[in-house]
């Protein structure tokens, strides 16, 4: 298996934006990733499946089909990281209506065997910002008390995949404005 990095952090804190800015720079270096949005490949198999054509829909479909789903991704991921050290783009908690749902429970840590765990941070004020900027996408309302508790608990959840997989953690500030500076970090 070659390097894998999962990076995470709450809807909207700018994983994905992060991420391609931070491929540009290691590909300059001659450093080659490759990128793989796990909700992508979730959405691939829940238009099959389940019918849902929205990737901000998917976190409301029912627990049981929901965790097959996420196995099944996992197991796609991995045989694709296999040859190239991959960049995950991914969530350690997803809020769904039940509930905190993890990102990487026991069986895709097992499938992934990530080196490190990134969480990309922003203040809740700059995360609901962005949320609502960012008309391409169906992102939920919340009042600012709700983007904290899920950073804090991305936090807590981060370390236990750690202690189960011997991963690191790396906590990543996205600053607003400040794009260049979580890209080098
Ligand atoms: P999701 O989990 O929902 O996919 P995400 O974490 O991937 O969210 P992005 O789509 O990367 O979030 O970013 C959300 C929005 O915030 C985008 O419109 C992006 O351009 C903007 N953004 C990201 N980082 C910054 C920054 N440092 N300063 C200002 N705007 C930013
Ligand atoms: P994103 O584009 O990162 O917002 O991902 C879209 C959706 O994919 C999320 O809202 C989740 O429903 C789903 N998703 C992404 N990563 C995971 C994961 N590790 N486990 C379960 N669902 C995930
Ligand atoms: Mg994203």
């Amino acid at each position: 298996m070659s390097r894998l990095v999962v990076v995470t952090g709450v809807p909207g804190a700018g994983k994905s934006t992060v991420i391609e800015g931070a491929l540009k720079q290691l590909k300059s270096q001659g450093v080659g990733y490759r990128v793989i949005n796990y909700g992508d490949v979730m959405l691939e198999l829940m238009r099959e499946r389940e019918g849902v054509i929205d990737r901000d829909e998917m976190r409301r479909v029912s627990t049981g089909p929901y965790r097959e789903i996420q196995r099944d991704a996992a197991r796609r991921i991995a045989r694709v990281a296999k040859r190239k050290p991959t960049l995950v783009d991914t969530h350690c908690l997803v809020k769904k209506p039940d509930g905190y749902y993890p990102g990487l429970p026991r069986w895709v840590l097992e499938e992934l065997k990530p080196e490190s765990i990134v969480i990309i941070e922003a203040t809740p004020k700059e995360v609901a910002a962005r949320r609502t900027r960012d008309v391409t996408r169906k992102r939920d309302k919340e009042i600012l008390d709700e983007v904290m508790e899920h950073q804090i608990l991305n936090r807590a959840v981060a370390t236990a995949y750690a202690a189960l997989t011997g991963a690191t953690v790396g906590i990543i500030h996205n600053r607003e404005g400040r794009l260049s500076e979580a890209v080098k970090e």
